[in-house]
This record gives C-alpha cells, sequence and structure tokens, in this order.
C-alpha cells in the first residue's frame, strides 16, 4: 500500500511520500538507541512538564489537526475536534498521575527492604490504525513516554500526514530529539523492525491478521506486545430499559466515526416484547442521518476511508442478504456522488453462519436480533470470537450482575455506549486481543516490573 493521503470524500490523490530506506530507518532506529539512554534518566517532573506542554499544542491548534484527520480518512469534523481534545487530556492525565503509578511499592517481607520498581524498556515500536489516528497514537505514547520509553510510530499508510503532525507536537512541546518518532513504512516492514536488537516491545492496533503477524514476528524475538483487536460488540436492550434513551445511544454507538470504531455497537439484541418499537426507532434514526462532506460542522456520517473497505463491507452485506438476512433501509454504497460513501444500513433475520453473524462490520451497518429473554441476549452476546466491549439497558439490578458477570468483554458498560476513557482500563479478550492501554494498568505495559530484595 502506497504511503499517500487519499481524500476519501472525493477519491482524489493529494499527496504521496516515499516509503524510509533502509539506511533512513538505520539511522532512526540508532537516535531512538541514543536518545533512550539519556532520557530515562530525565526526572518524571520534566517529562510531565513536556506532556502538559504536548496538551497545550493539541489544544491551541484543534482546528488544524482535526482537519488533517477529516481529510485523510473522512471522520465528521465535530467528531475530530473531540478526538484532539482527547488526546489532549490523556496527555494531562499521565502527566499528573505517572508520579503516582510509578512509585516504588514497598513489600512486606523478611528483607531489610523490599520492593517493587517500574523502570521503562526503551524503544517501543507502535503499529496503529487510521481510524482514531491521533487518539490511537497518543494513548500509547503519553502513558509510555511518560514511564521513560521511547517511541517509534509505524503508522497506517493512508494517514502520514497526521503521523508526521503528531512527531511535529512531541518535537514542540520540548520533548529531545529521538524520543518520538514517526516511521514512514509499509507494512512488509513491521517484522524486520521488531526483529531488531533496539527496539524492545511493540504495541499494534488493528486487525486479527496484522495483530497475530506482529505477535508472531515478536515471539521469534521474546519481545512483550500489546494488542488491541477487532470487536462485534453487543448491545442489549431488555424490557426494563429507558427506550428512548437506548435506541438515541444506539445511533450515536453505531455510527460514531462512520461506523469504524472498534468498540462500536455492531450486534443489536433487543427483547421480543420491545423489539418492534426498537426497530421502527432505529429505522427512522438511520433513515434521518445527515450523509454528506464530513468538513461540514452538521454532518453525521461521511465515507469510509479507503474503497477497500468499501468493497469489504459492501461484500459483507450482499452476501448476508443472499443468506437470507432482510435489510430493514440502505444495503448500498451511495453511487450518486465521488468518494467511498455507504448507506446507513439495517439488517435483521440475520441466518446462522452468514457474515453479519459471525463477522466484524466496519462500517455504518447495524445487526439487528430479536431474543425472547435474558438468558439468551447473554448467549447470543458471547457467541463471537470477539470479547472487547458490550453495552446493556436495563433498570433491574438483578439482570445488571448478571449482565457485569456474564458478559464476555474488557468493558461492559451499563445504560451507556461503550466508550474509553484516560481513567479506565481499555482492552479486550478472546480474538480481541491482550493487555490494557490507558488508566494505571496501560502504564505498567511497557515497564519492567523489578522486584528489589535489600538485606
Ligand atoms: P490493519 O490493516 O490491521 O492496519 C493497522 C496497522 O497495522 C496499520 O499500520 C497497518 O499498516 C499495519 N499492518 C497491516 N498488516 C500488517 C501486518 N501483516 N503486519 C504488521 N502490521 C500490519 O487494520 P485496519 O483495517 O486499518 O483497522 C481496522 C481494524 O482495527 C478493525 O478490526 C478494528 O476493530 C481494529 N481496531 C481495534 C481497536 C482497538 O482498540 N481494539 C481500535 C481501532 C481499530 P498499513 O496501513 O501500512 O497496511
Amino acid at each position: 500500500m502506497a504511503i499517500s493521503t487519499i481524500n476519501p470524500t472525493t477519491g482524489e490523490t493529494l499527496k504521496t511520500f516515499a516509503e524510509l530506506t533502509d539506511s533512513e530507518i538505520e539511522t532512526k532506529l540508532d537516535l531512538s538507541a541514543r536518545a533512550f539512554e539519556k532520557y530515562c534518566k530525565i526526572p518524571l517532573a520534566q517529562r510531565a512538564e513536556w506532556m502538559q506542554k504536548a496538551a497545550a499544542l493539541l489544544e491551541q491548534n484543534k482546528a488544524q489537526y482535526a482537519q488533517i484527520m477529516t481529510l485523510e480518512m473522512g471522520k465528521p469534523i465535530k467528531g475530530a475536534i473531540l478526538e484532539v481534545e482527547k488526546c489532549a487530556a490523556v496527555c494531562r492525565y499521565y502527566a499528573e498521575n505517572a508520579t503516582k503509578f510509578l512509585a516504588d511499592v514497598p513489600a512486606s517481607t523478611d528483607a531489610s527492604s523490599s520492593f517493587i520498581r517500574y523502570q521503562p524498556l526503551g524503544a517501543i515500536l507502535a503499529v496503529m490504525p487510521w481510524n482514531f489516528p491521533f487518539w490511537q497514537v497518543f494513548r500509547f505514547a503519553a502513558p509510555a513516554l511518560m514511564a521513560g520509553n521511547v517511541g517509534l510510530l509505524k503508522h497506517a499508510s493512508n494517514v502520514p500526514q497526521c503521523a508526521l503532525a503528531i512527531e511535529e507536537i512531541f518535537t514542540q512541546a520540548g520533548f529531545p530529539p529521538g524520543v518520538f518518532q514517526t516511521l514512514l513504512v509499509g507494512a512488509k516492514k513491521v517484522s524486520d523492525l521488531i526483529s531488531d536488537d533496539r527496539i524492545k516491545a511493540a504495541t499494534l492496533t488493528g486487525s486479527e491478521v496484522a495483530g497475530a503477524s506482529l505477535a508472531a514476528a515478536a515471539g521469534k524475538e521474546i519481545k512483550k506486545v500489546v494488542l488491541e483487536l477487532g470487536g462485534s460488540d453487543p448491545f442489549i436492550v431488555l424490557g426494563s430499559a429507558d427506550l428512548e434513551a437506548a435506541v438515541t445511544t444506539a445511533v450515536m454507538a453505531r455510527m460514531l466515526n462512520n461506523g469504524q470504531s472498534c468498540i462500536a455497537a455492531k450486534r443489536f439484541i433487543v427483547v421480543e416484547e420491545i423489539a418492534d418499537k426498537f426497530q421502527h426507532q432505529l429505522v427512522e434514526k438511520f433513515a434521518a442521518l445527515k450523509v454528506g462532506d464530513p468538513m461540514q460542522p452538521d454532518t453525521d456520517l461521511g465515507p469510509l476511508a479507503t474503497p477497500h473497505i468499501l468493497k469489504d463491507l459492501d461484500y459483507q452485506v450482499t452476501q448476508s442478504v443472499k443468506d437470507g438476512a432482510k435489510l430493514l433501509i440502505g444495503g448500498q454504497p451511495l453511487k450518486d456522488r465521488p468518494g467511498n460513501f455507504y448507506a446507513a444500513t439495517i439488517l435483521t433475520d440475520i441466518p446462522p453462519g452468514s457474515p453479519a453473524q459471525k463477522e466484524e462490520f466496519f462500517g455504518p451497518v447495524a445487526l439487528l436480533f430479536t431474543v425472547t429473554n435474558i438468558d439468551e441476549a447473554i448467549k447470543l452476546a458471547n457467541d463471537t470470537p470477539f470479547g472487547l466491549g458490550a453495552s446493556a439497558w436495563t433498570n433491574n439490578s438483578e439482570e445488571r450482575d448478571r449482565l457485569i458477570n456474564e458478559l464476555e468483554a474488557g468493558a461492559v458498560f451499563i445504560n451507556s455506549m461503550v466508550k474509553s476513557d484516560p481513567r479506565m482500563p481499555f482492552g479486550g479478550i478472546k480474538r480481541s486481543g491482550y493487555g490494557r492501554e490507558l488508566g494505571s494498568q496501560g502504564i505498567h505495559e511497557f515497564v519492567n516490573i523489578k522486584t528489589v530484595w535489600v538485606k
């Protein structure tokens, strides 16, 4: 895949970047290793000052950064602005809390003194996706850099301007040269990078294929990996739920980022007593979405990021319909305009074995299932290879406790959509990956948890 900016709204190629040569990669890896030697000794207070500066730069220039994202991958601009603000929040969160998270932890033993000390590992490779092109990077970089590591970013090939802008933010914030670098390279270079001695660990957010490939390469080298992969999150609505609030949130939870979010609600599982009402209102709200230019502040649904994603999604929908699923609305690319637009779509009566029953749909397509009771809802929700998030709606406390305990997911949100928050850990189980980002857990992924025993 060429490293280029192709506007998904028009299909126009705006800028193409040369991939780094082997000798340029060598120079950057060397700089990264040298930067780590000094950076790991820099006091936390100084790192925090630079991280706060990065937050301030994000806040000051949020309109500019939001526009780069929307230009390169098509997310509605109102969401892009919120994304930049959230990046500033994660920088501030780790700037303010890293001292507490990284403090020595005393242990009561028979030693004269024993404690746990957290120390950085070195250069961490981050392989990142295009869907939240700023947020995914900052939620890795803020804790990693605060812990004293240095970062190397291999961003998705369709968001090179985002990748370069992020490097520039850390440079302008005052982090020394080499502490955060962007590598403009394609996916094929990742296994060479991970086998380089100067890279100590890696994190990847993206597809299962990419995650498995990185984990295999890292496994050979005995290097730690964090994987944030796909999801097909359930959104369960039970009889006691506030239906109005559930449907309104369902639309947001499915359509956020043009439907291209790992934690988007993808499978809507509704008990039969309210199924007709839920379906009717969902169709109405999907039909009312404003589709169009994502640069416009009132656009709800913009284009998909690439023609490839559009083609894959269209195939999944078409195949599901051939298998017997029923289309309630949408179901095709919007051919009346250029770019990668796909209609807001709802499928129901989904037969077992069809793509809609077992695969992740990465776009504005809701999959609607009707069940008779909570037992069936939980069984269906867990009948997926993924385990990232789950949203469930009920006002019954027994049902709530069962949902919290029995849903197989890295996060359960009751009467709310699933979202990431710097203060809480984020990650999945099953084929959604392993390891955690954010919270205190996120900063502890890329440190040596050193046992110290003094007699
Ligand atoms: P992708 O194709 O896996 O790309 C993600 C990153 O991995 C890109 O930088 C890509 O580089 C690189 N890559 C691709 N193939 C690779 C390989 N074989 N080895 C090493 N690196 C490789 O994913 P995507 O289609 O852009 O993103 C969508 C997927 O990401 C969805 O499944 C979504 O659910 C998941 N996702 C998960 C989370 C989470 O937090 N769990 C968040 C967002 C997205 P190139 O661009 O150069 O190919």
